[in-house]
C-alpha cells in the first residue's frame, strides 16, 4: 500500500514541503517498518498556514450554510467511498486493527460530516421580545463564526479527531488549520483532499505537520481566535496558558481515569462486554475508558471468572488480519510505560487475574485484569492507555458514587444495573461529562461528548458543538425612540 504522501503539508489547497522543517518519520506499530517521511512546520509555514486560513474565512462565511452544508456531505460521501483505503493507512499509522478501523474511524469521521452538513442549515438565533406589543423593541441573537480555529489531534484516533473537529467548525463557516499528531500524520492529509475534492474552496481546511512545538505554534499566533485540543491532561493545561494571552477560546479534550459500576443486579455478561469494549478496544488507547470497574461485592467472583475466559479468547496478533482483535500499542514509549504501570500494580498489591506481559515481538501488550486494586494504587490513580483493566469492589450505592467521584478527572462513566430509576439516579451523582447506562464507550455524532473536571472544557459532537466554534452577538431593536435624559 502506497503510504509517503505527496507532501507533508496542506495549505491553501496544495501540497507542499518546508525546506526549513526537521524531518521525522511515520513507523507501522507492528513491525516497526518506516511508512512515510515527513517534515515538521516552521514557523514560517504556520504563519502561512494561518495567512491562508485568514485570507479564506471571510469568504467561507459568507457562503450560505446550504451549500456548507451540501460540501460537508459530499465529503461524507467520499470518505464513506474510500473507506477501506482509509481505515488501511489508520492500521499502518496506528496499529490498530483493520477490524476495528473498518467501523470506527473513517466511519466515525463520515457521520460527523454527515452530520454537521446537515446541520449547517439549521443554525438559527432568537428573538426576543422586549414588550410594546406588535411593533414594540425586541432583540435578536446571531451565531456568528469564531474566524479561524487551530485543531490539534492526539494520535489514537487521528482521522476520526480531525473530523469531529473540522466538520462542527466548517459547518459554522470557521476556517481550520488542523495539526495531527506527528505519531499519526497520514489521514489527515486524506481528509483535507477529500474536502477539497467535495468542493471546500482553499484555505478553509489546512494541515501541518509537526510535534508539541508547532502546535504551541498555533495556540500562540495571533491569527488564531480558537484552539480545539485532544490530549493529555498537561498538554491542555499548556495550550489554555499559552491561549490566555490572546484571550482565545479553548476546547479541551483531555484524558481520564473512568469509572464502571457494575451493581449486582446487573446483566453479567453484558456488563463484562461492557468493561471489556470500554478497556481492550483500540489497545486501551482510548480517553473514555472505564479503567475502574467497580463490581458489587455480591457478584465479584463470578464477574472476574467471566471476565478471565472472555479475556483469553481475544484475538492478538497482526492487525492487517480482519480477524485480529487486538493489535500492538502505538510506540515503544507507550509499550514502556504501560510495561511498567504493570509491574507497579503488582508491586502495589493488585492480583493479576489475565495478562500482564508483553507478546511476541514488537509492541504488543496481553489484554490484562487485576483484581483487589483499591483506590490509592498507582493503577488506580493515573491514566495507564493501555489494556489494562482495574477490578475495584464495594458494597454501597453512596460508597461507590464517593469513590468514583474520588479523581481529578471526570471525563465518563458507565452504571450497569437493570433498576433503571437506580441507573439514573447514580449518573446524576456521577462527575463526568458523557455516561452510559447498560452500555460503554458508544459515541454516536448526535451525543455530545466531552469531559469536567481536569478532563477537559466543552463539547464535540452533537447540537452543543456549535457553540463551541461560534460566538453569540446579540442585537436590539429600537421600534421607537432612544429613552435617553440627555
Ligand atoms: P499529547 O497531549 O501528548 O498530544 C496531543 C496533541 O497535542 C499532539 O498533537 C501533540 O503533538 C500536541 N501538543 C503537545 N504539546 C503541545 C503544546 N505545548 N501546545 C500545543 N500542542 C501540543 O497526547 P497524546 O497524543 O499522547 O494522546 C493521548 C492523550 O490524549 C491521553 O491523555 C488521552 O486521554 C487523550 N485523549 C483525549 C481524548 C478526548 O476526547 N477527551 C480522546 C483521545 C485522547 P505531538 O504529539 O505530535 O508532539
Amino acid at each position: 500500500m502506497e503510504t509517503q504522501p505527496t507532501a507533508s503539508h496542506f495549505i491553501d489547497g496544495t501540497f507542499l514541503e518546508d525546506p526549513e522543517g526537521q524531518d521525522f518519520e511515520s513507523s507501522y506499530p507492528a513491525t516497526g517498518a518506516v511508512i512515510a517521511r515527513l517534515t515538521a512546520a516552521s514557523a514560517a509555514t504556520v504563519d502561512k498556514a494561518v495567512a491562508a486560513a485568514r485570507a479564506a474565512q471571510p469568504g467561507w462565511a459568507a457562503t450560505s450554510p446550504a451549500e456548507r452544508g451540501r460540501i460537508l456531505r459530499r465529503a461524507a460521501d467520499l470518505m464513506r467511498a474510500r473507506n477501506r483505503e482509509l481505515s488501511e493507512l489508520e492500521t499502518l499509522d496506528t496499529g490498530k486493527p483493520l477490524q476495528e478501523t473498518l467501523v470506527a474511524d473513517a466511519a466515525s469521521g463520515a457521520d460527523c460530516l454527515e452530520y454537521f452538513g446537515a446541520l449547517a442549515a439549521g443554525l438559527t438565533g432568537e428573538h426576543i421580545d422586549l414588550g410594546g406589543g406588535p411593533g414594540g423593541s425586541f432583540a435578536y441573537t446571531r451565531r456568528e463564526p469564531l474566524g479561524v480555529c487551530a485543531g490539534i489531534g492526539a494520535w489514537n484516533y487521528p482521522i476520526q479527531v480531525a473530523s469531529w473537529k473540522a466538520a462542527p467548525a466548517l459547518a459554522c463557516g470557521t476556517a481550520m488549520i488542523f495539526k495531527p499528531s506527528e505519531t499519526t500524520p497520514l489521514t489527515a492529509l486524506k481528509l483535507a483532499e477529500i474536502l477539497i475534492e467535495a468542493g471546500l474552496p482553499k484555505g478553509v481546511f489546512n494541515v501541518v505537520q509537526g510535534a508539541g512545538a508547532t502546535g504551541a505554534l498555533l495556540t500562540g499566533h495571533p491569527g488564531v481566535d480558537k484552539v480545539s485540543v485532544t490530549g493529555s491532561v498537561p498538554t491542555g493545561r499548556k495550550v489554555m496558558a499559552a491561549a490566555s494571552d490572546g484571550l482565545k477560546h479553548v476546547t479541551l479534550e483531555l484524558g481520564g481515569k473512568s469509572p464502571i459500576i457494575v451493581f449486582e443486579d446487573a446483566d453479567i455478561e453484558n456488563a463484562i462486554g461492557g468493561a471489556m469494549l470500554g478497556n481492550f478496544y483500540s489497545s486501551g488507547q482510548i480517553c473514555s475508558n472505564g479503567t475502574r470497574v467497580f463490581v458489587h461485592r455480591a457478584i465479584k467472583e463470578r464477574f472476574l471468572e467471566r471476565l478471565k475466559q472472555r479475556t483469553e479468547t481475544i484475538i492478538l496478533g497482526d492487525p492487517m488480519d480482519e480477524n485480529t482483535q487486538m493489535g500492538p500499542v502505538v510506540t515503544r514509549a507507550q509499550f514502556d510505560k504501560v510495561l511498567g504501570y504493570i509491574e507497579t500494580g503488582s508491586s502495589e498489591g493488585g492480583r493479576l487475574v489475565t495478562g500482564g506481559a508483553a507478546s511476541g515481538d514488537g509492541l504488543f501488550v496481553q489484554p490484562t485484569v487485576f483484581a483487589d486494586v483499591t483506590d490509592g494504587m498507582t493503577i488506580a490513580q493515573e491514566e495507564i492507555f493501555g489494556p489494562v483493566m482495574c477490578v475495584l469492589d464495594f458494597e454501597e450505592e453512596d460508597e461507590v458514587v464517593a469513590r468514583a467521584n474520588a479523581t481529578q478527572f471526570g471525563l465518563a462513566a458507565g452504571v450497569f444495573t437493570k433498576d433503571l430509576s437506580r441507573g439514573h439516579r447514580v449518573v446524576g451523582r456521577l462527575e463526568a461529562g458523557t455516561c452510559w447506562i447498560n452500555a460503554y464507550n458508544l459515541t454516536p455524532i448526535e451525543m455530545p461528548f466531552g469531559g469536567v473536571k481536569h478532563s477537559g472544557i466543552g463539547r464535540e459532537n452533537g447540537h452543543a458543538a456549535i457553540q463551541h466554534y461560534t460566538q453569540m452577538k446579540a442585537v436590539y431593536v429600537e421600534m421607537g425612540n432612544v429613552d435617553s435624559p440627555y
